[in-house]
């Protein structure tokens, strides 16, 4: 008798992988894994994600200088302008970057926008700041801009200032965020102060509030977004199963530091297999309806793959 095996194709491929890169004025290792990397070593890094197949990455700025408004985000000389017009010299088409767009890393409070004077982000005067910032990263290269900030009315002030300016074929990827604790660790590598918590519960959505976050999803596609992301991804693969029902986009997940980091500390205490927890879960994101997921992991997972 012979015996039957049954072989599965892995449905998990390179192709689903963002490759997040924090770029700052000199090399920062975390202990939870995270990398922040100088703009000296970067052509050298995107050679190495090519040869793993990888062709998209999201860039992270942490600039040398904070000021109170973060103004070196929309600073034409600044961090990731200069990576993004980097990268278009050296690699074209062959790499799809995307630019994350906030002002949290860049100005004092950590808060994702502009304050008023009661201390709470000023909504309208935000959505302004981040469509700014949105044209000045078109300008200098980037295929795809990502808001992360969640304002109301934000994807449309971003589109109409990108189309005002000629880029109407600049992709907006908008962020669906759950205010989390699993942010902390990109937040200890990359904020200027990181002694205080902030609370960000009035523009972020919790986690008990599903309907808030597809109404939300709802109103970023009607305003002009292309591709959804829900951050983090873990505990929120319902979320992605319900939406792929109810619209018709590219939708990704951002496996976010935190989940990055419980990951390495367990396997460093040798309590799990790493690679196989990672691939696995990915597997599942997948299964769920995910197109794209963002995770420092993506660079060990392309090379298994
Ligand atoms: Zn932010």
């Amino acid at each position: 008798m012979t015996l039957q095996i049954t072989y599965r194709k892995p449905i998990l491929k390179t192709s689903n992988l963002i490759s997040p890169i924090i770029i700052g004025g000199k090399s920062v290792s975390d202990k939870s894994g995270l990398h922040a990397m100088s703009s000296r070593n970067l052509v050298d890094r995107l050679e190495k994600i090519l040869e793993l197949h990888l062709d998209k990455i999201i860039i992270f700025g942490m600039p040398k200088l904070h000021d109170p408004s973060g103004s070196q985000a929309w600073n034409n000389r600044g961090i990731v302008q200069n990576t993004l017009r980097t990268i278009k010299e050296n690699f074209g088409k062959k790499i799809q970057v995307i630019a994350d767009v906030c002002v949290c890393q860049y100005n004092m409070s950590g808060h994702c926008g502009i304050l008023n004077r009661n201390n709470d982000v000023d909504n309208d005067m935000t959505s302004q700041l981040m469509a700014k910032i949105s044209l000045s990263y078109a300008e200098s290269g980037a295929d795809i801009v990502a808001p992360s900030s969640m304002m109301d009315g934000l994807v449309l002030s971003i589109r109409k200032k990108l189309n005002d300016n000629g880029f109407n074929d600049t992709t907006i990827m908008s962020f669906s965020k759950q205010f989390s604790c699993l942010y902390s660790p990109f937040r200890l590598t990359t904020f200027n102060n990181f002694s205080k918590k902030i609370d960000k519960s009035t523009y972020q959505i919790g986690f008990s509030n599903s309907r808030e976050i597809l109404r939300k999803v709802k109103l970023d596609l009607s305003e002009g977004a292309d591709i959804i992301t829900i951050k983090p991804s873990l505990g929120n693969l319902d979320l992605v199963s319900r939406i792929i029902e109810m619209v018709n986009c590219k939708i990704a997940v951002q496996h976010v530091s935190g989940e990055y980091a419980m990951t390495k500390a367990a396997s460093r205490n040798k309590l799990i297999d790493e690679h196989e927890w990672t691939m696995g879960y990915f597997t599942c994101m997948v299964r769920s309806g995910v197109d794209m997921i963002i995770s420092y992991a993506a660079e060990e997972i392309a090379a298994i793959l």
